[in-house]
């Protein structure tokens, strides 16, 4: 049970910087309804990479200045086992606020974010 959706805890998204804002996780709520909408598909827990990075944060590695991180917009979602990023990205299609929103994909990980408009990217 979660804190800030049904499966979900606000400390899952906190920032992991050190010296910087102590921690802070100001999710916008599009996100979290969104991330529980992928962990509902996935049937199983999904693991919060980065969710929440401050700025300074943000910088430190290596985020873009218009990363959506900062904004409690976004979050890296590791693939859980038994599961390609292809698979996950696939469930992320399903969700109306990523479908329409950003979804990159990397080797174990795959990053989702509530923008308002389309953008995809593969690394
Ligand atoms: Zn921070
Ligand atoms: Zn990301």
């Amino acid at each position: 049970m979660g804190n800030i959706s049904k499966d979900f805890n606000r400390s899952e998204f906190a920032c992991t910087g050190k010296d910087c804002c102590g921690g802070a996780a100001p999710m916008h709520p599009d996100l979290v309804t969104a991330l529980q909408h992928l962990r509902d598909l996935a049937g199983v827990p999904l693991k919060v990479n980065s969710g929440f990075r401050c700025i300074k944060h943000n910088k430190e590695v290596g985020g873009k200045p218009d990363s959506y991180h900062p904004l409690g917009m976004a979050a890296d979602v590791a693939v859980p086992p038994r599961m390609s990023a292809v698979q996950l990205v696939a469930l992320a299609e399903q969700v109306p606020q990523f479908a329409n929103g950003g979804i990159g994909i990397y080797s174990t990980w795959i990053h989702v974010d509530v923008r308002s408009g389309k953008a995809r990217w593969r690394i």
